[in-house]
């Protein structure tokens, strides 16, 4: 038997990259031969919790070949994992997120808990198995909380995403306060990143009622210094849409000081933003105060209105 290889989404953010990790740690420790991988590269924000924990990134691999089991950390959408998902036995999922376009033809473990974070299901896991865990392990799964909560401002927060931080950071012996800020702003520093790249740091794909989208959203301290850059912006998301024959690119610019998100859409379904937030695009952008949750306000906002 191939060892299992466990991974998270395409575009990994932090919390997929650090939830392979730490579900490899947790799966060796109880005995399964697995390996922690990635499927695509991941921002400055994940690298400095790397750099703070001096670990290698998961290896990249770029199909499943030769694979024959995985396990799912921070996703369960087959348009958001590896190329030819359906072809491999899915051993396990843990995440977070609304379930859809998922099958398996053998039963699997299926993990999922709406909280804020992948790893606050890991931390759980860990306790229920009365496995311990390692400072280094903590830190991750600490990380990943403060990244998917943006320090739990967002919506998506729940008193357990922030109790198991609070208990996590223990172990790693961190000042979330202070380490968890100096993390979200090293995410945001993207100056030297092409309009592409930027569009690719944390980009989902979704199809609804017949109308497909890509929703990317990045991190930044300045909404109008991210703007500057609109013209080349734009530019390149009228690429992707004509590669990808896509109805809608919908970019969150999400002000992650003053949680404000502004919007930049593109595509002949700009018409569905407009409706779903009750707003007018002027020059294909607009200010929405108080999102920065695409899980919460804006997935299930679009689809209603889809
Ligand atoms: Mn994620
Ligand atoms: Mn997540």
């Amino acid at each position: 038997m191939s060892k299992t290889l466990i991974f998270g989404h395409k575009n990994p953010d932090t919390d997929s990259i650090t939830s392979s990790l730490v579900m490899a740690d947790l799966q060796t420790k109880l005995g399964h031969d697995v390996e922690a991988v990635r499927l695509g590269e991941f921002g400055k924000e994940t690298q400095y919790i790397l750099d703070h924990f001096q670990l290698e990134a998961p290896r990249l691999i770029e199909n499943l070949d030769g694979v024959e089991s995985v396990m799912l950390v921070d996703h369960n959408e087959f348009g958001q994992s590896a190329d030819g998902i359906e072809n491999v036995r899915i051993l396990a999922v843990v995440d977070h997120h609304r379930m859809a376009n998922f099958q398996t033809s053998e039963p699997l473990l299926y993990r999922a808990e709406p909280v804020g974070c992948t790893g606050t299901i890991l931390y759980k896991l860990y306790r229920e198995n009365n496995i311990e865990i390692t400072p280094t392990i903590a830190g991750l799964m600490a990380s990943a909380i403060v990244s998917d909560t943006l320090l739990f401002k967002s919506p998506t927060c729940t008193p357990q995403d922030e109790a198991a931080a609070k208990e996590l950071a223990a172990i790693a012996n961190l000042d979330l306060a202070v380490y968890g800020l100096e993390m979200l702003k090293a995410g945001t520093d993207l100056s030297d990143y092409s309009a592409e790249q930027l569009l690719s740091i944390d980009a989902k794909p979704f199809e609804m009622n017949g109308i497909t989208m890509e929703i990317a959203q990045v991190n930044t301290a300045s909404i109008p210094e991210m703007m500057e850059r609109q013209a080349e912006i734009e530019a390149a998301m009228a690429t992707i849409i004509a590669d990808r024959n896509l109805d809608l690119f919908f970019l969150a610019i999400t002000d992650i000081i003053n949680s404000n998100s502004q919007v930049i859409a593109l595509g002949t379904a700009t018409g569905l933003v407009e409706k779903a937030y009750e707003v007018t695009l002027e020059n294909n952008t607009v200010l929405l105060p108080g999102v920065v949750s695409r899980k919460k306000q804006i997935v299930p906002v679009l689809q209603n209105n889809a």
